[in-house]
């Protein structure tokens, strides 16, 4: 699965798409691309590299595990003494190389975001030219598959037995699960582009929040939380001295705050300091900002320019600007 994700990450860097991560979990592996690739030749490059990667590393894996114990004896009465005979090094490679097979198999499901559906995105996309449709038609692929694992599954609930998949309680419930897996990817996979089209070239200005209350470092803490953070309806303050953005006070920073201390304590004490915050400039891109938000976890991010607090970019104006676009079909 690393070499698998290695390269798609390798294929990426040459087509200049860096992949900053690689997450590894339960169902597979995801190569996290800083950037969609910009045409659709670079795509199915990308695509298509990890499947024959994992259908290759099975071959040579099957081919030494022969070189490892040599030609095997099967008796056709017994195949299964043949496999107990092998030796432990043998054992591994002859369980490899299948696995690494499936995998690639498995991968060239054309249903995104399988390698095997950004394969059939970036054909669709290179014969209409439109990413999007692209993206739709193979993210439908992508909830059929996931649909038909979810059904199959259900299926071996109730007793069907399936080539190499087996059958029985588990696997069948594990399918589903794989299945279930796979429809929310590709639902979001698109849904994600939808978002990414809607806020491209869409400036962070157009979005945020700029009527604030903003409060001063020395203001203490009881006075802060009690009339303040009540009276704003802001989840955050901005804390500013003669016009300088000095940092936010959440109500996490409150929470964590000795209760008992808040009225010898003052907002400077408790602030998150603008060193520690992620700021973006009024002209980026929402787009940029949005993934900045969902990156770091965090609700807002501060709009800062010249070192003074012109705006709150905020998750909910980011979905509030997106309803009303997307219900008005605008931009
Ligand atoms: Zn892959």
């Amino acid at each position: 699965m690393l070499v698998h994700e290695l390269s798609h990450a390798l294929a990426g860097r040459l087509g200049g798409i860096h992949v900053r991560r690689i997450t590894l979990f339960m169902l597979g592996g995801m190569a996290h691309m800083e950037r969609e690739p910009p045409t659709w030749r670079s795509e199915l490059v990308m695509a298509a590299v990890g499947p024959v990667t994992s259908l290759a590393l099975g071959l040579l894996f099957l081919w030494l595990a022969g070189l490892v114990d040599g030609p095997l004896e099967v008796d056709p009465e017994d195949p299964r003494a043949a496999l107990a005979a092998l030796s432990p090094l043998a054992t591994l490679l002859a369980w490899l190389g299948p696995v690494n097979l499936l995998l690639g198999v498995f991968n060239l499901v054309p249903g995104f975001p399988l390698d095997g559906g950004r394969v059939l995105r970036a054909l669709i996309w290179g014969a209409t030219g439109s990413l999007r449709r692209a993206t739709r038609w193979a993210s439908w692929g992508g909830q059929a598959f996931a649909w038909l694992l979810i059904g199959t599954g259900m299926l071996m609930l109730f007793g069907l037995v399936v080539p190499v998949l087996g059958g029985g309680p588990w696997s069948g419930l594990w399918l589903m699960f794989i299945g279930w897996f796979l429809n929310n990817a590709a639902l979001v996979s698109y849904r994600q582009l939808l978002v990414k089209e809607t806020l491209e070239a869409v400036p962070v200005a157009r979005i945020m929040q700029t009527s604030l209350t903003r409060i001063d470092p020395d203001l203490s803490v009881e006075r802060l939380a009690e009339q303040q953070m009540m009276a704003s309806g802001q989840r955050v303050l901005p804390v500013e001295r003669a016009g300088r953005f000095l940092g936010l006070v959440s109500l996490s920073d409150l929470q964590r705050s000795e209760r008992r201390a808040w009225s010898r304590m003052s907002a400077a004490d408790i602030m998150t300091p603008v060193s520690r915050l992620a700021c973006v400039a009024p002209q980026d891109d929402a787009g940029e900002a949005l993934a900045e938000l969902a990156r770091r976890g965090v609700n807002q991010l501060p709009v800062v320019e010249n070192g003074r607090l012109v705006g709150l970019l905020r998750r909910e104006d980011v979905l509030k600007w997106l309803a009303l676009h997307e219900a008005t079909g605008a931009s």
